[in-house]
């Protein structure tokens, strides 16, 4: 989620040279070992951590040709450092990253307090439709605590009242915070879901922390998992590379993979277990970053732009962080059923339609100025599926249900089952720690 949203519940060049490098090679590739860990983003890297340090033996396969999972930077797009999934280090003072990163050299921004411009009609709101914008946080954060106080697990559209001034924010709450509408956004998901009080960004992209972290963890990457079975005597993956063996499997791949089938749970998973695979779809939210020549159009970097949109869901709106640290681009946000559409429709479409909405804003100079556009696509990543899980309404309870162990041989873990930090990157640090601090208890004590 971008969080640090306007009223969210929740020296570049330097930092380069600590892109991320290639993570260390399993020298263990196959066999029998303790543990096998299926995917190489936050959970799985941690999880595997974890059980090395205490000494035990461990595989740790991934599928794609790198690791970091949703968690990824790179400067081959815009020259400058471009984080495809999570930038913030939210709720930052009990979340592992905000040390870890200085742990490992990264300075951290504080962006708590970003400011951001607020525009009605392309023009920038006046001191009335100002207030009525900040009412209407009021209006639609205090719905959804009456439900949540009253321990109701309903879609948030249901407790909106019929305001005409609320588009804007619920496109906040929904899309761009839990990559869903609000008729599909769980108000027990957004009751549960940890608040954030310090957002942290990092000049480099947030996506090369997780690669520091994880570049000494042996990873056999390019290795998909395509069948698990279990039984009384352990576990058994099977890649294209061949069978591990192992007493137990952690796998940590997002709900989209779950859903797909893209891995064969031959042995039959429980019936809770599937049903909580089905109960947690992904959402999405993509990133339509733009890039312009000498200008600044206007606005001051690290800065949130927003548009009044009308009430109806889902809203068609891309709302923008502009020029992070002082770079050259802005980058966009469009999520929920908008999302999906535009993001079918191809890069070209979402680039042209963030253009669009800037140039009405920012006037014809951000067309003149325009270089070029990139859209991250998560929701066609075959190893993702979507952003992060939302949790159907009513059934908020599926997270937990999905981090119950299956026969103590097959373990889930990930952003899915972390509530309350779901949807963020500390909740699959948490995960991948605990579980694996579970399978060493349960399976290797
Ligand atoms: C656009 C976007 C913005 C975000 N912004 C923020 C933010 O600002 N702050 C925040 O806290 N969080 C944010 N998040 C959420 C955060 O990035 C995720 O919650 C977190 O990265 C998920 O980590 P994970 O380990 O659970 O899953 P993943 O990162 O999905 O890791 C699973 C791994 O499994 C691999 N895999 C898949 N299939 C297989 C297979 N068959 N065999 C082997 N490996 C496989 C995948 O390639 C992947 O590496 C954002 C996410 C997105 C998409």
């Amino acid at each position: 989620m971008p969080a640090s949203t306007p009223y969210s519940r929740r020296a570049i060049l330097g930092g380069i040279a600590s892109m991320p490098m290639a993570p260390a090679l399993a020298s263990n590739p196959s066999g029998d070992v303790d543990v096998v860990v299926i995917g190489a983003g936050i959970a799985g890297l941690t999880a595997a951590r974890t059980l090395m340090d205490k000494g035990h033996d461990v595989t740790l396969i991934e599928a794609a040709d790198r690791i970091g999972g949703r968690a990824y930077a790179e400067t081959a797009t815009f020259g400058q450092p471009h984080d495809h999934g999570c930038s913030w280090i939210n709720h930052a003072d009990t979340n592992p990253w905000q040390e870890i990163a200085r742990e490992h050299g990264f300075d951290l921004l504080d962006h708590t307090s970003a400011g951001g411009a607020h525009f009605v009609d392309g023009e920038r709101a006046n001191a009335e439709q100002r207030r009525s914008y900040d009412h209407a946080w009021g209006t639609v954060t205090q719905a959804l605590m009456k439900a949540g106080r009253e321990n109701l697990d309903v879609a948030a559209s249901t407790m909106m009242p019929d305001d005409p001034t609320l588009g804007t924010v619920k496109t906040w709450m929904g899309p761009m915070d839990f990559s869903v509408d609000f008729k599909d956004l769980s108000t027990a998901d957004w009751w549960n879901s940890a608040d954030s009080n310090k957002d942290l960004l990092v000049p480099e992209g947030l996506g090369t922390v997780i690669a520091a972290f994880g570049r000494d963890i042996p990873v056999r990457l390019n290795t998909p998992a395509q069948a698990v079975t279990w039984g009384g005597d352990g576990v058994r993956v099977e890649t294209p590379d061949g069978t591990i063996h192992a007493k137990a499997c952690i796998c940590t791949v997002s709900t989209g993979v779950l859903q797909a089938g893209s891995i064969n749970f031959a042995s039959g998973l429980p019936v809770e277990t599937q049903e909580a695979i089905g109960n947690l779809p992904m959402g999405l939210l993509n990133k339509v970053s733009l890039q312009f020549r000498d200008t600044r159009l206007g606005f001051s970097p690290n800065q949130w732009l927003d548009y009044f949109v009308p009430n109806d869901m889902p809203a068609e709106a891309v709302y923008f962080l502009t020029w992070p640290f002082g770079y050259d681009f802005m980058v966009g946000f469009i999520g929920g059923d908008f999302g999906w559409e535009l993001s079918r429709a191809g890069e070209a479409a979402a680039v042209d339609f963030a253009l669009e909405e800037l140039v009405r804003m920012a006037g014809s100079n951000a067309r003149n100025a325009f270089v070029k556009g990139h859209l991250t696509r998560w929701d066609s990543n075959p190893f993702v599926l979507g952003a992060y899980t939302a949790a159907r309404p009513g059934r908020f309870s599926a997270r937990a249900a999905l981090a119950r162990p299956v026969e103590d041989r097959l373990f889930f873990a990930g952003e899915a089952l972390a509530a309350p930090y779901q949807a963020l990157n500390s909740g699959p640090y948490f995960s991948g720690r605990d579980t694996a601090n579970r399978v060493i208890a349960q399976v290797l004590s």
